[in-house]
C-alpha cells in the first residue's frame, strides 16, 4: 500500500483525499520511483482546487515535481538506486504525479538530481524554481549583463520570484523586487533584492509607454502587471512572461516594441527540451546556496497538501513548500 492525494470526479463535482492505494494501480510505465520528495506549485494548486481545469483524466495523483530514487527500471537509462528528479511533462495534469510515496514514468521525462542537491532542496526548487532559471537564462542568452540597469521581478515573494531573485543577485544583477507583502521587505533584501516597491504601483491600468526604468523584467503575474511592466522596460529592455498570478490576459499596446524594440520571451517550463533544461538546473546547482533554499522553503507532510493548495492561488504563501510524502 502507499499514500497518495487522490483527485477524484463524480457528477461533475471534485473532490481531494489522502487515499491508500496499492501499487499495481499506478499507471503503467518503465520507470517505478520511491517518491521522497515534492513540492506546491501555484499549478498543483489549481488542480487541487479545480479553479482551473489543469487535470485531464480522473483519477488524478497531482504533483507536477517530484524527487527521490529509482526503484525499478526497464528503462535503459534508469537504474535502480538512481537519484532523479522529474518537472513538468504533463505529470500531475493527464499522467499521475508526485504527491505519492511511489511514481511510475517515462524514463525520458527524469534527470539526475544535482550532485549537490538532496531530494529535499531538489524540491524547494521543483518547477518553480526551476523556471526562474529557465527566465534568468534567456535574459542572459539574450544579452543582459549587470551594467545594463536595473531588473524588475514581480510575484516577489513567490516561487518563481524569491529563485529568480537569488540566481540574478548571485550573477550581480542590481534587483527591483514587486511584491504585495510589503512586510516581505526584510526576506526579499536578504535573498539579494535592492529595492522592494508595491505591486499595486504595477496593478492599474496605465499609459502605453512609461518612464524607462527597468533593463529587463522576470514576470510571473501577467495581466495589467506585465503591461505596465513592458511600458516601463527601457531601450532594447527584454522581458520574460512565465505566469498568471493577476491574470491571464494581457492589456498592453504595441508601444513598447514597436518603439522601444523591447523583447518579450515566453516562458514555458512543461514541455521544455532538455538542452533547456540541463542549463537551467545547472545554473541552479552552480549559484543556490543551502542558506538560501533553507531561507524560501518550508516542508509539510501529504496530509496538509489540500490546504496548502488553498492558500497558494489565495497568495498567501512565501518562497516555497516543499512536501515531505512520507512524513
Ligand atoms: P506563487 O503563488 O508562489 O507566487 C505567485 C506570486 O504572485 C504570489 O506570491 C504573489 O507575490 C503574486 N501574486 C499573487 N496574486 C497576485 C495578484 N492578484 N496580483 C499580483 N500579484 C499576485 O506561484 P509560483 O511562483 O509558483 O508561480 C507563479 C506563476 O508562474 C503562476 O501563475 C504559475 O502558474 C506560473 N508558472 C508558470 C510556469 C511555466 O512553465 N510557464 C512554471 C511555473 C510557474 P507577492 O505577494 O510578492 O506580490
Amino acid at each position: 500500500m502507499l499514500k497518495a492525494i487522490l483527485i477524484s470526479k463524480q457528477d461533475g463535482a471534485q473532490s481531494v483525499r489522502l487515499a491508500d492505494l496499492e501499487e499495481s494501480e499506478l499507471p503503467d510505465a518503465p520507470v517505478t520511483v520511491r517518491v521522497e520528495y515534492s513540492t506546491i506549485n501555484y499549478k498543483d494548486g489549481l488542480a487541487i482546487t479545480g479553479k482551473s481545469p489543469v487535470v485531464r483524466k480522473f483519477p488524478m495523483v497531482p504533483g507536477i515535481d517530484l524527487a527521490g530514487v529509482v526503484e525499478k527500471s526497464t528503462s535503459d537509462a534508469w537504474r535502480s538506486g538512481d537519484r532523479v528528479l522529474l518537472n513538468g511533462w504533463g505529470v500531475g495534469e493527464g499522467h499521475w504525479g508526485g504527491f505519492a510515496q511511489k511514481a511510475r514514468v517515462n524514463g525520458e521525462w527524469l534527470q539526475r538530481v544535482p550532485e549537490s542537491f538532496t531530494s529535499r532542496q531538489a524540491m524547494a526548487i521543483g518547477t518553480a524554481g526551476y523556471t526562474a532559471s529557465l527566465c534568468v537564462d534567456a535574459l542572459v542568452r539574450h544579452g543582459l549583463t549587470p551594467d545594463k540597469g536595473d531588473v524588475l521581478v514581480t510575484g516577489a515573494s513567490g516561487g518563481v520570484g524569491s529563485v529568480a531573485i537569488a540566481l540574478l543577485a548571485r550573477a550581480g544583477f542590481k534587483i527591483v523586487a514587486s511584491t504585495g507583502k510589503t512586510n516581505e521587505g526584510d526576506y526579499l533584501k536578504a535573498l539579494g533584492a535592492r529595492d522592494v516597491i508595491d505591486r499595486n504601483e504595477l496593478a492599474q491600468p496605465g499609459k502605453p509607454l512609461q518612464k524607462e526604468r527597468w533593463a529587463a523584467v522576470v514576470d510571473s503575474v501577467g495581466s495589467q502587471t506585465l503591461a505596465n511592466a513592458c511600458a516601463q522596460t527601457r531601450y532594447r529592455g527584454l522581458v520574460t512572461a512565465c505566469g498568471l498570478a493577476q491574470g491571464m490576459d494581457f492589456p498592453a499596446s504595441v508601444a513598447p516594441f514597436i518603439l522601444r524594440g523591447v523583447s518579450l520571451l515566453g516562458i514555458d517550463s512543461v514541455m521544455a527540451p532538455r538542452e533547456l533544461r540541463q542549463p537551467a538546473w545547472d545554473r541552479l546547482a552552480r549559484d543556490l546556496d543551502a542558506a538560501s533554499l533553507d531561507r524560501i522553503s518550508t516542508v509539510i507532510g501529504l496530509a496538509e497538501v489540500p490546504n496548502a493548495a488553498q492558500n497558494i492561488v489565495s497568495g498567501r504563501i512565501r518562497g516555497r513548500v516543499v512536501v515531505d510524502v512520507n512524513g
